[in-house]
């Protein structure tokens, strides 16, 4: 159909080829078709050639597509071949869409979104052109397989028979796709919103490129797909995308937008004398007491600084800690908080809600039509350069158990199933929370034999805090004041948002709430630990060095006892680093001091005691 408008189109691509493309269509004509097999195109360098051609290609990817891949066909190349199988993939396109926010309006759109996979399946060849050979003549009928059902001939097209046919699959043609599920990234959400999700099919040159945990950027074409089955079609429908392009982004915090204002107000802020003081008030505020424990979770939000050795390998600088305790104690108070400061995390229970747990797994499920496997990503991964809070640890399943080991140390997590071999990242620090053995600690047993997990797994913790819910009438007292204060405060709250025209005066509201509110807003908290994380990497100073190796030298001996609870090993020592390190970032200093040394030296010796090391 070589209309005038499809020529004018075709010449307008082979023009934009010339002017912008010359090298890398030169380049495909090498590689093509075992190393390379698409062009990719910046949606920017066409909008610059032609605004409408580019808005076009948004609205009516499809058919542009063809015209865009058939001028790539038909350009003159240098060398003698053939790109006739060659992909045009656009991709760069100026904004992309909140998962969410996806609707109707863009259907058969060209649209960019971003997250995390969360599932992918393995990759496998698809019947794009089915091969039908009739059992009675002999006769090949060929169908095409556009459609999502896989097509069968209605009847022969040499003898005009129904069949019956075999498939031949010599003569068909395969194309290789996958199947990916992407999930908004967990920066993306606010206060503990649910992530939403797309899944994405990918075919031929672009499969097998990225696997599960991966932040990507997918552009692609918004497809619907009806509900329901053959039988009993439902009028509502599913979204999904044919995707086009897929980059892998691997930035820290890539959405967090820190403006010039911003930064003034987390210098000044990180130069307050008592900034330490105000970071513990700014966790959890409704939660009495924990200065230690909300310190350290302070200090895990900013993190020790990774190191990558000469020799490859790397020390991670996520700090991992765990509290034990009694219930009813705000433990899951006080790990649900930091959905709220931390730029990137994922609250989840150890039961696990999800076939990957808190790891991953390799599982056989609907995603990929019950008979492929898929590769699943759990919360360690999806948390990934964030922070994973995990309630219940001590009720993880076995195969969790196992794999967190590895998650832990080396920040990453294997999978070798069924023919899936993959290693997904777990940069993550844990901040986990779990009853002792018998559910409560029982006061006449030594502590450290009541936590239920195995010595390797606790030694991979920088520190543990024990939480022991016994009566003590000064602590009860102010306990039960502040509970009653912050259920007053919030009664009061919302009394004054659901009538206006309260009669408690402004003062009254003031000084209660103030005293639960949090001493530093979320919103700049979160920004405040991107800014150093992204730009803060402290040294130790010799002062440093010696006050931690001296209560490390000091620890050792003391915990050569036989019957010592917690083995000290040389990883407490990368523990105090990383605290002390951490410290440093609050200040926003290059140098670790000494009393930051004394401040992570004082964090740990409170836990080692509280177990009874010591
Ligand atoms: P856990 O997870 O340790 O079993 P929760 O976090 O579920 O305990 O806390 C139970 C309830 O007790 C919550 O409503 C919490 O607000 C309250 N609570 C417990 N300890 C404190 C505390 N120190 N300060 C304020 N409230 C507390
Ligand atoms: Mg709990």
């Amino acid at each position: 159909m070589a209309t005038a408008e499809n020529t004018e189109l075709i010449d307008r691509f082979e023009e934009f080829y010339r002017n912008y493309y010359r090298n890398e269509i030169g380049e495909l004509a090498q590689k093509y078709p075992n190393d390379q097999k698409s062009l990719y195109i910046d949606w920017d360098d066409l909008y610059r050639f032609d605004p409408d051609l580019a808005d076009d290609y948004r609205t009516k990817p499809e058919q542009i597509q063809e015209y865009a891949e058939e001028a790539l066909r038909l350009y003159d190349l240098p060398v003698d071949v053939s790109l006739g199988q060659a992909h045009v993939r656009v991709r760069n396109l100026p904004d992309s869409e909140d998962i969410r926010d996806l609707r109707h309006e863009h259907h058969g759109n060209l649209v960019a979104v971003r997250g995390i996979i969360r599932k992918a399946t393995d990759v496998r060849p698809k019947v794009i052109e089915a091969a039908f050979e009739c059992q009675r003549c002999g006769t090949l009928t060929r169908i095409p397989q556009t459609a999502g059902d896989f097509q069968e001939p209605h009847d022969c097209q040499g003898c005009e028979r129904q069949g019956p046919f075999r498939l031949n699959t010599d003569q068909s043609q395969f194309i290789d796709a996958q199947k990916l599920r992407v999930q908004e990234s967990p920066e993306g959400l606010r206060g503990g919103e649910t992530p939403q999700s797309i899944d994405i099919n990918i075919e031929d040159d672009i499969t097998g490129h990225v696997t599960a945990g991966d932040h990507v950027r997918v552009t692609g074409i918004l497809k619907l797909d009806q509900r329901g089955n053959d039988n009993e079609k439902s009028p509502m429908f599913d979204i999904y995308m044919e995707g086009v392009s897929v980059e892998i982004e691997d930035e820290q915090f890539e959405d967090m937008e820190i403006t010039d204002a911003d930064k003034k107000e987390i210098v000044e802020l990180s130069s307050e004398p008592d900034i330490y003081d105000k970071m513990v008030g700014a966790i959890a505020p409704s939660i009495y007491g924990y200065e230690k424990e909300k310190l350290a979770m302070m200090l895990q939000l900013f993190s020790g600084v990774t190191k990558e050795l000469p020799d490859g390998s790397r020390i991670r600088g996520d700090l991992h800690m765990l509290l034990i305790g009694d219930p009813g104690t705000g433990k899951s108070q006080m790990l649900s908080y930091i959905e709220n400061i931390a730029p990137r995390s994922v609250y989840t229970s150890g039961k696990g809600s999800s076939s990957a747990g808190l790891t991953a797994a390799a599982v056989r499920d609907d995603f990929g039509d019950g008979q492929q496997w898929t590769l699943e990503a759990g919360a360690l991964v999806l948390a990934d350069q964030g922070i994973a809070a995990i309630d219940e640890l001590d009720k993880m399943s076995p195969e969790d158990r196992s794999a967190m080991h590895e998650a832990l140390e080396q920040q990453r997590i294997s999978v070798s199933k069924a023919g899936i071999n993959a290693t997904l990242k777990s940069r993550c620090s844990l901040l986990g929370a779990a009853n002792p053995k018998y559910g409560r600690f029982d006061q006449y047993e030594p502590i450290g034999e009541q936590i239920d997990l195995e010595p390797a797994l606790i030694s991979r913790f920088d520190l543990i805090f024990t939480v022991t819910d016994k009566p003590d009438e000064e602590k009860d007292r102010n306990l039960a004041e502040h509970i009653i204060q912050t259920n007053y405060a919030g009664e009061l709250h919302t009394h004054r948002t659901e009538n206006p025209t309260s009669n408690f005066s402004e003062e009254e509201v003031g000084t209660v709430t103030e005293e639960v509110a949090p001493t530093i807003e979320p919103d700049l908290l979160r920004k405040y630990v991107a800014y150093a994380k992204r730009n803060c990497f402290p040294t130790m100073t010799e002062e440093a060095k010696s006050r931690i190796e001296d209560f490390y030298v000091d620890l050792r001996m003391k915990g050569q006892d036989e019957d010592a609870p917690v083995p000290v090993t040389a990883r407490k020592l990368e523990a105090l680093v990383r605290l002390a390190e951490a410290s440093a970032r609050i200040r926003l200093s290059d140098t670790v001091d000494e009393a930051d040394a004394d401040r992570a030296v004082d964090i740990a010796h409170y836990c080692l005691k509280e177990i009874g090391v010591d």
